[in-house]
């Protein structure tokens, strides 16, 4: 049997993202309808492991994943839906062991939400056009923004600049 899908009336059908190229060039916001599919859905088209986090916000192991000491430049986009999430511009070492960033690619392609699963007061960070959990934002960041983005790499797909 699948879950059955959660009411989503007071969510909205349409949102607006920003559109960037590969090669990092921002192209300008659109509104596009959001991405819902089932859990099948999801499940056929992901890895185990990037259904998982994305789809039920697990979190990876530290250190397991293939982005979190890649200084390659390039943007990352989300597994799910492909909208452009971060650019490695803004990548920083943490030493958490995983990826970390001190901005989003473009405020309105990251969505917060609130999040006091294991006691923790925290911000999740969602993917704005499919809802993809992609990790927490934290305010113990590098400047400018002094904000850290601990992402999963299972969430993202990088985009080497050619
Ligand atoms: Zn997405």
């Amino acid at each position: 049997m699948l879950e059955a899908a959660p009411a989503t009336a007071s969510e909205p059908k349409e949102v607006t993202v920003v559109l960037f190229s590969d090669a990092g060039q921002r192209i300008k916001p659109v509104r596009v309808a959001r991405v819902v599919k089932t859990e099948e859905e999801w499940r056929k088209q992901l890895s185990g492991n990037a259904f998982e986090i994305t789809r039920h916000a697990d979190t990876e192991i530290a250190y397991s994943g293939k982005y979190w000491n890649l200084h390659d430049k390039g943007i990352y986009r989300c597994i799910c839906c492909d909208n452009a999430l971060f650019d490695s511009a803004t990548k920083f070492e943490s030493g958490t062991g995983w990826p970390s960033f001190w901005a989003p690619i473009a405020a309105e392609n990251v969505t917060e939400i609130r999040d006091t699963t294991f006691g923790m007061a925290r911000t999740a960070i969602a993917c704005t056009e499919c809802d993809a959990h992609l990790g927490h934002v934290f305010d113990d960041g590098p400047k400018p923004t002094h904000l850290r983005y601990c992402m999963n790499s299972a969430s993202l797909r990088f985009v080497k600049q050619s």
